[in-house]
């Protein structure tokens, strides 16, 4: 028997854990640790809360977890109740699925003033993530800089801008959704430090933003490129370049009354935050192009009023004591997923945070791979009944698949009428509903 433990329950670990299945049939047995007690990760804390037809996807990871030869293993904080090393004593194979829950940092100056917060926090917060729920980012002012181009500042942005009406199928937490409801937001500026034809946002999120309530968007005709060149794009940006070009006439037509404006201002890098206390202003610089489609500062500098600053500059996977690591990059050092012999990583902790959540599926499917070129197990290995019998000693308490069920039917039980739940958002309240 080969014994796997996958570290993370979000897409990567529930992708390899299927793909173990497939190519091990009954020769396995797999082990899906998380920190909390609560599974799928980036489906529940990183997808946004009005794009259910994405979370649907925990659907298929639970017919693997429901699989026999699958467990679920909540509750254990790896580097803090187990080390990875005692873990390979235990497995054949270590598998590091821990995603890039880290917010990359916005280096500049007063970045550290209240009301500065990063992507990783502000999502956590409306996803009702348990180290984020009680972040209350202050809202009462009329200004919001979003920090980034990516599909995460698309998902601020809109978030920011909904109607309680626009959430009733949304499984935000109610925490937070009175927060927003009740928020003065009325202008939130998109910084891109390059232009339209750079941006990482995809077609169908972009579209989002023409089709809000109480919000427009509006791009300045002028930080367009002449149409001629949109046929260089790759078509995906081609057809989000289109959204923005639609989005440039919106402003003359009758959707233009709508109070809150999201403003994308593109060639515009962040400088430093002024404020006394708590963030103020945003310093900004020009930026134009080089040869190489990086961004270079002009010298030309301006201020914009804000209240809240959210960066949405990409993602960290958190590193691990002994666990050979790539500073620069953020992510495990690996060939391929391979880090040391039975120790592999796969998805965000391997490749970086890119990709949808499908990318993540042939990433499990190659780390499997891996695994049989490199003749994993079958070895006198304890797996779970070692894993068991080590956190009894410590006092942990494994929070099971089963437990989850619990949870997930009281979540569903307190979901207000329309919306698919009502998330706990506190880990101790979760392991103590986890018995029904
Ligand atoms: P991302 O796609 O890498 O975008 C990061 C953005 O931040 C880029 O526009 C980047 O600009 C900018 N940036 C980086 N460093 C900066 C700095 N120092 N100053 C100013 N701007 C800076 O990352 P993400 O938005 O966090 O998304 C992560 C992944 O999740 C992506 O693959 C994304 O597609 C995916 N995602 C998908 C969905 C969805 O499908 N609905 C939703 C959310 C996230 P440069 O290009 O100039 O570096």
């Amino acid at each position: 028997m080969r014994h796997i433990a996958i570290i993370g329950s979000g897409p990567a670990g529930y992708y390899t854990a299927e793909a173990a299945i497939k190519a091990f049939g009954d020769d396995v047995t797999i082990d899906i640790i998380d920190r909390l007690p609560v599974p799928y990760g980036l489906i529940r804390f990183g997808v946004a809360p009005d794009h259910q037809a994405i979370k649907n996807v925990a659907r298929r990871f639970e017919t693997t977890a429901l699989n026999d030869n699958v467990h679920f293993c909540g509750n254990i904080s790896v580097g803090k109740d187990i080390s990875v090393e005692e873990l390979q004593q235990l497995y054949d194979a270590v598998v590091l699925a821990t995603g890039a829950p880290n917010d990359r940092p916005l280096d500049i100056p007063n970045s550290d003033l209240s009301g500065v917060i990063g992507s990783a926090a502000f999502v956590g917060w409306y996803n009702g993530h348990p180290d984020f729920a009680n972040l209350a980012p202050p809202l009462s002012g009329k200004h919001v800089a979003i920090i980034g181009n990516g599909n995460v500042a698309l998902d601020v942005a809109r978030i920011l801008a909904k109607t309680r009406e626009e959430f009733a199928t949304s499984d935000i937490t109610e925490n937070a959704l009175l927060a927003l409801t009740d928020s003065s937001v009325e202008s939130i500026t998109l910084l891109g430090r390059r232009g339209p034809h750079q941006i990482a946002m995809t077609p169908k999120e972009l579209a989002e933003l023409g089709h809000l309530e109480r919000a427009i968007p509006i791009v300045d005709p002028d930080d367009l490129p002449e149409p001629i060149l949109d046929s260089m794009l790759e078509p995906g940006i081609r057809k989000s370049v289109t959204h923005l070009r639609n989005f440039a006439q919106i402003a003359a037509t009758q959707d233009s009354h709508k109070p809150v404006r999201i403003a994308f201002d593109f060639y515009a890098s962040p400088v430093k935050f002024g404020g006394d206390g708590k963030v103020e202003s945003l310093t900004i610089e020009r930026t134009k192009l080089d040869s190489d489609l990086r961004s270079i500062g002009t010298g030309e500098t301006y201020d914009i009023p804000c209240d809240l600053a959210i960066s949405c500059i990409g993602y960290r996977t958190p590193p691990i004591d002994n666990v050979p690591y790539e500073h620069g990059r953020g992510r495990f050092a690996s060939n391929d997923g391979r880090i040391l012999p039975g120790l592999y990583c796969v998805g965000w902790a391997r490749r970086g945070p890119s990709g949808t959540i499908g990318t993540n599926r042939p990433d499990g499917f190659a780390i499997v791979e891996r695994m049989i070129e490199d003749n994993i197990g079958t070895s006198r290995k304890t797996g779970r009944a070692g894993l068991n019998s080590l956190m009894a000693n410590r006092k942990v308490e494994i929070v099971t698949f089963r437990d989850w069920k619990n949870i997930d039917k009281l979540e569903v039980e307190h979901a207000r009428q329309g919306a698919p739940r009502e998330k706990i958002t506190n880990a101790e309240e979760m392991i103590a509903a986890r018995k029904g």
